[in-house]
């Protein structure tokens, strides 16, 4: 299977190179058969033999297919070009794929570490080998990127933070070498951090080793860190060079060993500006302050006028060997960036002060040991800045503990150290870096071939035995104690008399084996053989480089410095590694004896802050280089060892930078010290994972078992399962399942599979549960609101019934007063007392005003009624006629209708009232005779009582109401009493 990479054209097109057979493998995936992909794993090749292997590498390079696998490792081989499968596209095809869906990939790697992560819940590391120049720094990069897209980082910050962690600490740490432009000169490993859920929450950097010797001084045709070269570019095409103190017409010399070539790249050529530019954003965007930034170029710029700062030697009549600063620029530059004073400076370059018996002599400095502390100087202001931004970029970058826990997150480190160099001159520098190659080869010898062996016998699994290059016996005698490389090299370092002599012969007396000798006839010099080859050492500066001593003196000086940066980088104590400690916890506040310098001038320094860590200049003196170096690997091991490594193996096609150039030789060399045939045939025939038989249950019985039952962790279940996942080829062994490399990868995309199943159930569930109680919530709601809805209108119908009460009584009140005021006026007239008659008195004092108001309704109708009095209505008469009560049940009685049964006067109260009023017409000599108590009276039309009650028109139109407006429509109530 091979991917057609695209050598022009649209390079988004992802279409149209996507491999033919595309859909074949789609469609593979989702039955979960492996297919078979000779070309893309070397394990299936027919013919294992190294003649077979190049020549199928390089049939791939030549394809441009640079990635391969070797089952579960992956082989990178540098294209030296640009090539278009990097974009998001591609993040996306390689995002939960099963390997042999896609042809192999730097993503497939970083995808199947975040994928295990994730299922598992377990750390990764991805473990990044090769030579210098081989890629491992661009694959770091590539991972980063997609980590970054399956971290599904919604935080666009967060994600561009992480994105901008390499370039920047690549700028400090990175340099162009004799056979890598971009040669990383310290070892990193960045973890990057996520939630359980696989959500990137935070970033963290360790780094090992930084090769400070190159701020001073660099080999020909090397260059010094890239950071100065763009910080000079970028002031000088800024204008800002004064600023900084820079000259401006030669570059200084720390970065121009070559007279006048950097200064003619500077003006002509862009490139190194746009560098500036684009560190200036990587700090604005990781979060530095303006304020942190300024210090961090003013300490460059004072590293770069330090290295200008010249020696020449006088003698005085008492002292020889004096040496002095001719000219002060330099000097004065240096102290006013680095807010010192510039005598205090100057007289730590040239002089130092010895403690004996209790007395301090200050002694002075030659103009080569002037120069040596000058250049410590340096080295120590850059090794210790390196380390304050590492460690403000992992404070930037740390995860929020509001997201989640520190303790449940997960981790996948990602490890890019120096690769393994061999150049014409190898000096202290290679010996460390080669040192830290060995030791990761031993780790993934370890790893792929040791611990597997051993557990196959163990466990009683057969399975032929590989052999393999074990390099245990160099890294032994590299880092044994006290008779190893390293601790001579210290025993050494601690003799003041010693030399570059004296130490070789050390190592020719004590390094006695196979893989340490001494070249005949040159001088100073060691040859070892390593596990990638012979590599010969010069020893001189051995000693000094380990020593790596920054006097005293200048400690101080630095320490009083106005800014606070600087106060930062040498009042923080060193770790074990050698890095700046992050926290202060170990710093004790006192100072037991300050030196002299200490206590002159320079008053408004706080003292407090120059005293704090008196120890770790007398730390300085005991660790050296070695010493640092033998920690860093040991903390490197120990965060590898937790994580479950990921092997990516870079390879060097060919030593010019050449696409499409693949030199057999060179590739096969690379090739055999990696151990890449062996590799092969263990992958063919061993068993890559072996996981303990009750893990191995607990963490697959979903396949075979229900959520719930939770199986114990017997062999019988163990097999269900596997056969279950229809997976052959396994191994049960005693306590353990071994598994092939790819069966594993199916595994957990089946349980992946099955989790997912899961939380879809869930998801619906949830769903339904929440809009249940969603539709219950608004019913409960909605009745609440027809609750208070009935209880508020009910209480505004009572208040408009009062109301209606009020103003119908009112309006009573008034129309009786106008009738009585018009009925006295009319007695008065027709009898001139004024004095109305008995019948009168009664109808106008006893009438109640529903009554009244009942009367005049039913007479405008029209219809027949009987008047009807009730007693409660009496006794509110009585009490006053805001008393409401009958009249509403009145005004509501509807007409009665035609031919229905007229209203029969028989309750007790009509009876009352029906005699009352037979009295009265008694009284007025009416003939008819008084009915008897509950007997029946029809009323009809020509019934005097009805005509009694009815009201003669022209009454009631010629009545002079007094309030015409307050009258009812039909005019005043017709009571007659004629
Ligand atoms: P190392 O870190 O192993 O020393 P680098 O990662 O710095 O090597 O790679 C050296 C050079 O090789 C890079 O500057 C780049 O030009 C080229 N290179 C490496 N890997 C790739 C890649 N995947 N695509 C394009 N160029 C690459
Ligand atoms: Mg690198």
């Amino acid at each position: 299977m091979v991917l057609p990479l695209l050598k022009g054209g649209d390079p988004h097109e992802l279409d149209n190179y996507r491999p033919i057979s595309r859909h074949e493998r789609i469609n593979t995936r989702k039955t979960l058969i492996i297919e078979s992909c000779p070309d893309d794993d070397l394990v299936n090749l027919e013919v294992l033999d190294e003649e077979t292997i190049i020549a199928h590498l390089q049939r791939r390079y030549q394809d441009l297919q640079i990635y391969t696998y070797v089952g579960d490792i992956l082989i990178a081989l540098n294209p030296f070009q640009n090539l278009n499968i990097y974009s998001p596209q591609f993040s996306k095809l390689y995002h939960g794929m099963k390997r042999s869906t896609n042809p192999p990939h730097i993503f497939a790697t970083a995808d199947a570490a975040y994928q295990s992560m994730v299922t598992l819940c377990k750390d990764q590391c991805i473990i990044i080998s090769g030579e210098s120049g081989a890629g491992k720094t661009e694959s770091a990069h590539l991972i980063v990127q997609h980590l970054t897209f399956l971290g599904k980082a919604n935080n666009r910050t967060l994600r561009e933070k992480i994105l901008q962690v390499n370039p920047l600490v690549e700028a400090f740490g990175n340099a162009c070498t004799a056979i890598n432009d971009n040669s990383s000169r310290f070892g990193k490993y960045l973890e990057m951090k996520f939630t359980p859920t696989g959500a990137v929450m935070g970033a963290k950097i360790s780094e090992y080793l930084l090769e400070k010797s190159r701020v001073i001084k660099q080999a020909m045709g090397e260059k010094n860190f890239h950071i100065f070269y763009y910080i000079y570019a970028g002031l000088y095409h800024q204008d800002n060079l004064k600023k900084y103190r820079l000259p401006n017409k030669t570059a200084p010399r720390y970065i121009d060993c070559v007279n006048g070539k950097v200064m003619q790249d500077i003006i002509s050529s862009k490139l190194y500006k746009e560098q500036f530019d684009a560190i200036q954003d990587c700090f604005r965007i990781i979060g530095f302050t303006e304020e942190e930034v300024n210090s961090v170029y003013r300490i460059l710029s004072a590293i770069l006028n330090t290295g200008n700062i010249e020696f020449t030697s006088t003698s005085s009549q008492h002292q020889s060997d004096k040496s002095e600063v001719p000219d002060s620029k330099a000097l004065d530059n240096a102290a006013a960036l680095l807010s010192i004073g510039s005598e205090e400076l100057q007289e730590a370059l040239t002089s130092h002060c010895v403690v004996t018996r209790g007395e301090t002599i200050i002694r002075t400095n030659t103009v080569d040991k002037a120069t040596d502390v000058r250049d410590a100087m340096s080295k120590a202001l850059y090794g210790r800045l390196f380390s304050w931004i590492v460690n403000r970029i992992n404070a930037l970058l740390q995860p929020d503990t509001n997201i989640c826990a520190a303790e449940s997150g997960m981790n996948v480190g990602i490890l890019d150290i120096f690769g393994f160099e061999n150049f014409k001159k190898n000096s202290f520098e290679q010996l460390c870096i080669n040192i830290a190659n060995e030791q990761i080869q031993f780790y993934f010898n370890q790893h792929i071939f040791a611990l597997e062996q051993i557990e196959y016998q163990s466990e009683g699994v057969d399975a032929s035995l590989v052999q393999y290059e074990d390099n245990r016996p160099i890294l032994d005698m590299f880092l044994q104690k006290p008779m190893g490389l390293l601790s001579l090299l210290d025993e050494e370092s601690r003799f003041p008399q010693a030399t570059d002599q004296t130490l070789v012969d050390k190592f020719q007396d004590n390094l006695r084996n196979k893989y340490f000798w001494t070249p005949k006839r040159v001088e100073l010099c060691f040859g070892i053989q390593h596990y990638a080859g012979k590599v010969l050492y010069n020893v001189s500066g051995f000693l000094e480089k380990n020593r790596d001593t920054l006097p005293a003196d200048i400690m101080v000086v630095l320490r009083t410095s106005e800014n606070k940066l600087l106060q930062q980088l040498f009042s923080s104590p060193l770790t074990k590694t050698g890095n700046l400690a992050t926290s202060r916890a170990r710093v004790t506040a006192a100072s037991r004896s300050l030196p002299p310098q200490l206590n002159s001038g320079r008053n408004k320094v706080d003292t407090m802050e120059m005293m704090r860590h008196p120890e770790e200049t007398t730390n300085m003196r005991r660790q050296t280089v070695a010493s640092y170096f033998r920690y860093s690997l040991m903390d490197l091991l120990s965060k590898m060892v937790v994580g479950t490594p990921h092997f990516v193996r870079c390879i060097k096609p060919n030593d010019d930078r050449q696409a499409l150039r693949f030199n057999k030789e060179r590739v096969m060399v690379q090739l055999r010290y990696t151990g890449i045939l062996e590799t092969v045939s263990i992958r063919r025939q061993g068993y890559s994972h072996r996981i303990l038989i009750e893990e191995f249950v607990n963490r697959y019985y979903y396949l075979a078992f229900r959520a719930h039952q939770m199986p114990e962790g017997s062999r019988e279940n163990a097999i269900t399962i596997l056969q279950k996942a229809k997976l052959d080829n396994w191994v049960l062994g005693k306590t353990k399942v071994f598994l092939k490399y790819y069966h594993v990868e199916q595994l957990n995309l089946m349980l992946r599979e099955v989790i997912a199943r899961v939380v879809l159930m869930q998801a619906y569930t949830k769903g339904w549960l929440g809009a249940r109680r969603y539709r219950r919530e608004r019913e409960k709601r909605n009745n609440g609101a027809i609750i208070i809805q009935s209880a508020w209108r009910g209480y505004v119908a009572r208040q408009n019934l009062k109301q209606i009460k009020r103003e119908r009584a009112q309006a009573a009140v008034r129309i009786q007063s106008a009738y009585r005021g018009y009925r006295v006026r009319k007695d008065y007239k027709q009898t001139g007392t004024g004095q109305p008659t008995p019948e009168r008195r009664f109808s106008t004092n006893y009438l109640p005003v529903e009554e009244v108001v009942s009367v005049s309704r039913e007479d405008s109708s029209g219809d027949v009624s009987v008047l009807k009095t009730d007693k409660r209505s009496y006794s509110r008469k009585r009490d006053g006629l805001q008393e409401q009560g009958p009249m509403v049940k009145l005004h509501h009685r509807s007409p009665r209708r035609r031919g229905q049964q007229p209203k029969l006067l028989n309750s007790p109260e009509d009876s009352l009232y029906y005699n009352h009023l037979n009295r009265s017409l008694d009284y007025q000599g009416s003939k008819r005779k008084p009915r008897k108590l509950g007997q029946i009276k029809l009323l009809d039309g020509e019934d005097e009582y009805y005509q009694l009650l009815s009201v003669p028109e022209d009454e009631v139109l010629s009545d002079p109401s007094p309030n015409p407006k307050n009258a009812t429509p039909t005019g005043p109530p017709a009571i007659s009493s004629r």
